[in-house]
């Protein structure tokens, strides 16, 4: 495979938003990295596959005191947090974060037949033998490839704030995708950093962790919140009309299922 020493992208989305990716991996495990520049101290949410440095390319775009979060404990999003001195997770994937040692499912024969087939239907297709078209290094080892344990020095609930000096957000528990998944809200902007709890592609309903009765009510809650602009785990950023759609579309498959949607009128 080809070595590319240039492992991490990144584009300005506004004055202090920068969005960072990794360009040789594919969509299914491509997490969005984002960077908020606060005045005292920067966010940085979630953290790729830890597969190159974030931490020496952050360190060539950006000069301050970092905090890396975890939007939730999926390998695809904390692979480069144990890097950063301060790491953020919700408080009920903090065990999971301490631990380390999830597998990577780098290569297609990380993923079972069934997963594949439901992701193939999502139009998430896992079709290379690797999903990633790269190496940082000829002797990166993918099948070797590891989270690190990475025990959070601040975990978070409902209600907490992580505060950059001249901004803020508000920790909001968005559970249903996973256990700990959290969105950072900005009120006074309406800019929501949303994780996997909700991004503009085929969201993953249905693997170990999700939970649908807690989705629904996520995605209820999400429906309702006054957004301007939604920076999501995976996919391009949308607006309020969109995450509406999104929203309303999932709520109601999962009412045809059985599940149990809030805010709908009895039957
Ligand atoms: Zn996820």
């Amino acid at each position: 495979m080809r070595i590319e020493h240039r492992w991490f992208e990144h584009r300005r989305i506004d004055d202090d938003i920068t969005l960072i990716w990794e360009p040789w991996v594919e969509p299914l495990i491509r997490c969005n990295i984002w960077h908020v520049r606060g005045r005292d101290s920067d966010l940085l949410v979630d953290t790729g596959l830890g597969i190159a440095s974030l931490r020496s390319a952050a360190r060539d775009i950006f000069d301050k005191r970092l905090t890396a979060v975890a939007t939730h404990t999926h390998f695809d999003h904390i692979g480069g947090i144990h890097e950063f001195e301060e790491r953020v997770v919700h408080e009920s994937e903090a065990a999971v974060m301490a631990d380390g040692s999830s597998p990577m499912m780098l290569r297609a024969c990380d993923f079972s037949d069934e997963e594949r087939r439901e992701l193939g239907e999502l139009g998430y297709p896992v079709e290379s033998e690797v999903l990633i078209s790269a190496l940082p290094e000829a002797s990166f080892d993918i099948a070797a490839h590891t989270t690190r344990a990475a025990p959070c020095t601040r975990s978070v609930r409902e209600g907490d704030r992580l505060d950059l000096g001249d901004r803020s957000f508000e920790v909001l528990h968005l559970p249903g995708h996973s256990p700990g998944s959290i969105g950072l809200w900005e009120a006074a902007t309406g800019i929501l950093f949303s994780g996997d709890a909700v991004y503009d592609g085929a969201l993953l309903t249905n693997f170990p962790g999700a939970d649908l009765d807690d989705y629904a009510r996520t995605m209820h809650r999400l429906r309702e919140l006054p957004v301007r602009v939604v920076h999501g785990g995976h996919e391009a950023s949308f607006g309020r009309d969109r995450l509406r759609a999104i929203a309303d579309q999932y709520l109601r498959s999962w009412e045809k299922a059985g599940v149990a949607v809030p805010g709908q009128d009895g039957p």
